[in-house]
């Protein structure tokens, strides 16, 4: 599973704020995901977060920003 710094998950279960959208702020082993309702921050282990992913939305990540040169 591919996911990076920036990226917006949708996760199967719903916070108690009533969003299904994390915006990832770390990855590795741990990562850090804020909540998109309420702004609260919480680390999950990978192997849970994967369980849990319903869908990535890739965010604005530095790579993809860069523009391709037209020549
Ligand atoms: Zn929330």
């Amino acid at each position: 599973m591919d996911i990076s710094v920036g990226d917006i998950l949708k996760l199967k279960k719903q916070h108690p704020c009533g969003s299904r959208e994390w915006e990832v702020l770390r990855t590795g082993a741990d990562f850090r995901l804020k909540c998109s309702g309420c702004g609260r921050q919480i680390m999950i282990a990978r192997r849970l977060l994967e369980k849990n992913v319903k869908e990535i939305m890739p965010g604005q990540r530095p790579e993809n920003v860069t523009t391709q040169p037209s020549s």
